[in-house]
């Protein structure tokens, strides 16, 4: 007896390859004979198809003539279409004036029916290879539920996963030639992320190179497409429309492939891989529309680019969690608290949200989403130094990557639990958790001497060296805000309806009332854990100890909120906004300390009318160009250090000073750090000094100026 899949395989790599070229023929039809023969063509495939799911759901001699029925029925009604198509065509040729509209007027009802007749073929051709492979599901005799049931049973199989994945494939390459580059791009990584879907083969080991080799895949097209929105703000319309309706489709998707590997129900995984399917499929049929008419620069549209982050966040979120299961089911699988939705409206909201913040709050500090965030911020922050060019700046870009690795992966999770194995989760200790990287499981005993510990070391190292010590190296944040793309988010600063609000180095009576409640909430938790821990209180929240419930909330669920938010609070907003309590701590040692931005010459400042260090800076101190001009140098507990406004002065006439350089000028030795730029503003008598309009500019210069 032959194996039924050897017959089976040529027979879908055939029908790939005859659906791409009907795709591709579709795409260039101008008249009604080709549109209609097309629609003929594809009307054909279903009919046949059909025929094969209804002899495959009954199959008797009876069934075999209905079969053989509604293939005629669906044949008989593409003849129609042929004919009706030669109709139009003969009055148009007899209307030449009608004949030149011929194209747009019938695009949008065309390119309906190419889609649903493709995500037709793909769901028959599913469902018949599977049943001719011996494979048939129990459908539920409620219609809806038979439906989903007939979606999840059809896409969640080799034959059309695969199928489809090298349909996408085929198809993207041949209309590549009326696509951008980076729209060929896209299109063809979404055939490499459909052919890793894990529900294809129900095989362990290929669940587990698929999970991993699709979030391989996705990271890896989330970073092309961030790095393309850096260095190319304008994007066509219908690439930004499809942008989002991607990132929507991989959002759902995601979380469709957690609810499978977690509860093994397939249903949303396959209605995603179908909508994914009219996207795409509707894009390719009229590729050109893809990069006509620039939208304005997505800086100018929050709305847009709150949704791409937005998407991209739910997207990894799901694939954290997914990646948590697959790799450690121990931890993991059942690890999630799901309180029942059921009983009055308010229990079912309550559950609900709970439920929510609980998820969200146990992936975002799991090793494997930290890990999968790492990779991906990391490599845009790779981005940005390649274009740094002050040493400084590059250093500190290395020791913040490198203290992400350290302090958000390793220490947290490989190396307490290697070393540790019987020690609680350090997330789980009361007050301190893991801030800034200070595991406290071996002080949880004195957990009030942690607290003295890590604050006396925070506050030693920021008065000598500054609040960048934390916030732009230490803490995981600053990995996520100094990537290219989110750090040209800074611009939403200044548009952004709150980011607007928070800008200068000025104290406002909102950030007051914020700081207050953060650093209120911290003392008040850190009292209520301590009464609980020596058995004067039972008080917790949400089940934790409030202080875990404190760390969780601001770090593992706010953060991510207001990260997601940047395109209205504008970035690094834990920082402009004032609602970080280890941020706060810092801040008010800025003040005693070092640290402060200085100028070489105060003329210099005056004379500039570019502005571009005050437009560089991601907190958006835009009074210090005023502070140059006045006093030569500017302070602000607001400044984390992160050296932008360095690298963007054209003039190269911008350091930062700390205990080094204090130390420097008490023995005589020359303060500031040479010119890496010419300086090419020089006043002449009388005349105007030069107006560069960007760093780029100045940069140019060729002549290397030594202060
Ligand atoms: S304010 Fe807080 S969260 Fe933000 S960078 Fe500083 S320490 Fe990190
Ligand atoms: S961009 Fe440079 S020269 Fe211009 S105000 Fe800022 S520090 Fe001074």
């Amino acid at each position: 007896m032959i194996d039924p899949n050897l017959v089976l395989a040529p027979l879908a790599a055939g029908m790939a390859v005859a659906v791409s070229f009907l795709v591709k023929w579709s795409s260039e039809a101008r008249t009604p004979l080709r549109v209609g023969t097309a629609v003929f063509l594809l009307l054909m495939m279903v009919a046949m198809l059909a025929g094969a799911v209804v002899y495959y759901a009954f199959p008797s001699p009876a069934a075999l003539v209905e079969a053989i029925w509604t293939a005629s029925a669906l044949m008989s009604l593409s003849v129609f279409v042929v004919f009706a198509s030669f109709l139009r065509e003969v009055r148009l040729r007899t209307t030449p004036e009608k004949a030149a509209g011929f194209f747009a007027g019938s695009g949008g009802g065309f390119l309906g029916t190419v889609v649903l007749l493709v995500l037709a073929n793909e769901l028959l051709m599913g469902w018949t290879f599977q049943a001719a492979s011996g494979v048939l599901p129990v459908l539920s005799s409620a219609p809806l539920n038979a439906s989903a049931q007939f979606v999840a049973f059809s896409v969640n199989s080799p034959w059309f996963l695969f199928t489809m994945a090298a349909e996408m494939l085929l198809t993207s390459w041949l209309v590549r030639d009326r696509l951008s580059r980076p729209a060929f791009v896209v299109l063809a990584a979404q055939s490499v992320i459909m052919v890793f879907s894990p529900p294809a083969l129900g095989l362990a080991t290929w669940s587990a190179v698929s999970v991993y080799a699709s979030s391989v895949a996705m990271i890896a097209l989330f970073v092309f497409l961030m790095e393309h929105l850096y260095r190319h703000p304008q994007l066509g319309e219908g690439f930004s429309r499809y942008l989002v309706e991607l990132l929507a489709v991989y959002a759902l998707m995601m979380a469709g492939l957690f609810l499978w590997i977690y509860y093994g129900d397939g249903t949303t995984f396959a209605v995603s891989v179908v909508l994914e399917m009219v996207v795409f499929f509707s894009a390719v049929v009229r590729p050109e529309r893809l990069d006509e008419r620039p939208a304005p620069s997505w800086q100018l549209r929050p709305h847009w680019a709150f949704a791409v982050l937005a998407l991209i966040f739910v997207a990894e979120v799901f694939m954290g969690a997914l990646l948590d299961v697959q790799i450690d089911p121990a931890n993991y699988l059942g690890g999630f608290r799901v309180l029942p939705l059921s009983g009055p409206a308010g229990t079912v909201l309550g559950n609900a949200l709970s439920n929510g913040f609980w998820f969200l709050a146990t992936v975002t500090a799991s090793l494997w989403f930290l890990a999968m965030m790492g990779a991906e911020m990391g490599m845009l922050v790779v981005f940005k130094y390649r274009e740094t060019r002050h040493v400084e700046n590059r250093v500190r870009l290395v020791l913040m990557m490198g203290c992400y690795v350290a302090f958000a992966v390793f220490y947290p999770s490989i190396y307490f639990a290697t070393y540790f194995p019987k020690a609680p989760d350090p997330s789980r200790v009361p007050v301190l958790g893991w801030p800034m990287g200070v595991g406290s499981f071996p002080l949880a005993a004195g957990v009030f001497t942690a607290v003295l510990v890590t604050y006396l070391v925070t506050a030693a190292l920021v008065a000598l060296f500054g609040r960048r010590v934390i916030c732009s190296t230490f803490c995981t944040a600053p990995l996520m805000y100094q990537g290219t793309t989110i750090d040209a988010m800074k611009s939403f600063n200044r548009s952004g309806p709150v980011g607007k609000k928070y800008l200068s180095s000025r104290l406002s009576a909102v950030y007051a009332a914020t700081t207050a409640l953060v650093m209120g909430s911290l003392v008040v938790t850190s009292m209520l854990s301590y009464l609980d821990t020596i058995g004067a209180a039972k008080v917790f929240i949400e089940g934790a100890d409030p202080t875990v419930f404190f760390f969780t909330f601001y770090f593992a669920v706010l953060w991510y909120v207001m990260f997601v938010t940047i395109p209205y609070a504008g970035t690094y907003n834990c920082v402009t906004m004032g609602w970080c309590y280890t941020g706060t701590v810092a801040q008010a040692f800025q003040k005693l300390g070092f640290f402060k931005l200085k100028v070489r010459s105060r003329e210099v400042c005056r004379d500039c009318s570019t502005l571009d260090c005050a437009k560089g800076c991601p907190i958006g101190l835009v009074d210090m160009p005023g502070h140059f001009r006045t006093k030569g140098e500017f302070r602000s507990s607001k400044c984390c250090g992160v050296g932008d406004c360095v690298e963007r002065c054209p003039y190269d006439n911008l350091y930062i000073a700390d205990v080094r350089h204090w130390f420097r000028e008490r023995l005589g030795l020359p303060v500031r750090p040479s010119r890496t730029l010419m300086l090419p503003m020089v006043r002449s008598a009388g005349g105007s000094p030069p107006t560069p309009t960007s760093a780029s500019t100045a940069s140019t210069a060729t002549t290397i100026a030594r202060s």
